[in-house]
């Protein structure tokens, strides 16, 4: 998996994914009373996604980090190279 892009798809799906783990509470009644745990493990996968990203989202050539930001890159903002 070298295209940047698609790590960041699968990042941006791990944040959301764990987002929305830790608001389930606020949407099934019967799991209110445990939210904390919601809160901190749906916090941990947004966590974990985003070090994912800074982990994974490098150009293939310079090897810099590009943007977490955003959905597609065409252009290294660092080295120019096409991705
Ligand atoms: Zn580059």
């Amino acid at each position: 998996m070298k295209n940047p892009n698609i790590s960041r798809l699968i990042a941006h799906g791990i944040i959301l994914s764990g987002l929305i783990f830790a608001g389930l509470p606020l949407i099934i009644p019967a799991v209110s009373e445990k939210y904390m745990i919601f809160i901190c493990t749906g916090g941990g996968i947004a966590f974990a996604g985003i070090i994912l990203g800074v982990i994974r989202i490098r150009c293939p050539f310079c090897h810099r980090g590009l943007p977490l930001l955003g959905i597609w890159t065409d252009y290294c903002p660092h080295c120019g190279e096409k991705i």
